[in-house]
């Protein structure tokens, strides 16, 4: 039986005022499953601390992304050591927004998932079709090159102990959100190929996920939980989708 995970990804919003008043209001009571908060870099320490007092047992932290590279002369980069060091549990890899904003190619993001796989993290990757991918009946070649390319660097067992997140880029943000048949058939073929790890692997519904639609998403026998992004910045909302996981 796979536990549920709600991860929030609160993207380049909040604030350290923003983050001490989310731990206030949030009431995880009620909610079973595992929950993840991604805030920016500077707030890992912080919201650290606040994950850690909010007596939720179940709850992790997690990053948005993080270096390929091991340490040295990066610019602007973090690496997983540093990461761990914050006591980070998780990392987003692939998200759309850093494959289409910031050139992140596929075999990047292998290295990326790589780099955290091995430094003992847990990768969320993203996976997703753009709509022209959709209307053109592409949308599952789009994905499974997207996965195959992790599977081809980091080898056919890379998933065990990786998180999956299928997020539809015509969903991310739009108020348009796969209907739960569109997303299950996607989150079956997804399971599909990740071979014998694949009944044992969480798999996430992203795109527009609000508390109005997450009962009937999870509904799916194939959603495993959700990565919520605008959603994730209101406490209210955000634990009543923890609470339908
Ligand atoms: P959204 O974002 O919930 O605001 O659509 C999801 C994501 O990008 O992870």
């Amino acid at each position: 039986m796979r536990r549920s995970l709600v991860a929030a990804n609160w993207k380049m919003n909040g604030s350290r005022e923003f983050a001490e008043a989310f731990f206030k209001a949030l009431d995880l009571k009620g909610a079973n499953g595992d929950v993840v908060f991604c805030p920016p870099f500077p707030y890992l320490p912080l919201v650290g601390e606040l994950v850690e007092s909010s007596g939720y047992d179940n709850a992790g932290l997690g990053a948005q992304n993080v270096s390929e590279q091991e340490a040295g002369a990066f610019t602007g980069e973090v690496s997983v050591a540093m990461l761990k060091d914050l006591a980070v549990r998780y990392v987003i890899v692939g998200h759309s927004e850093r494959r289409s904003l910031y050139h992140e190619d596929s075999a990047l993001v292998a290295t990326k998932f790589r780099a955290a796989r091995e430094a003992g993290l847990v990768p969320i990757l993203c996976v997703g079709e753009t709509l022209e991918e959709r209307e053109a009946s592409q949308a599952l070649d789009v994905i499974g090159a997207q996965l195959d390319a992790v599977s081809e660097l980091v080898g056919s067992d890379c998933w065990n102990g990786a998180v999956i997140a299928y997020e539809p880029v015509w969903a991310i943000g739009t108020g348009k959100t796969a209907t739960p048949e569109e997303a299950q058939a996607v989150h079956e073929f997804i399971r599909s190929r990740l071979g014998a790890a694949g009944p044992q692997v969480q798999i996430l519904y992203g795109g527009s996920v609000k508390a109005a639609n997450a009962a009937s998403l999870f509904e799916q026998p194939d959603i495993d939980g959700a990565l919520v992004g605008g959603a994730s910045l209101d406490a209210a909302e955000f634990a009543e989708i923890c609470r339908a996981a």
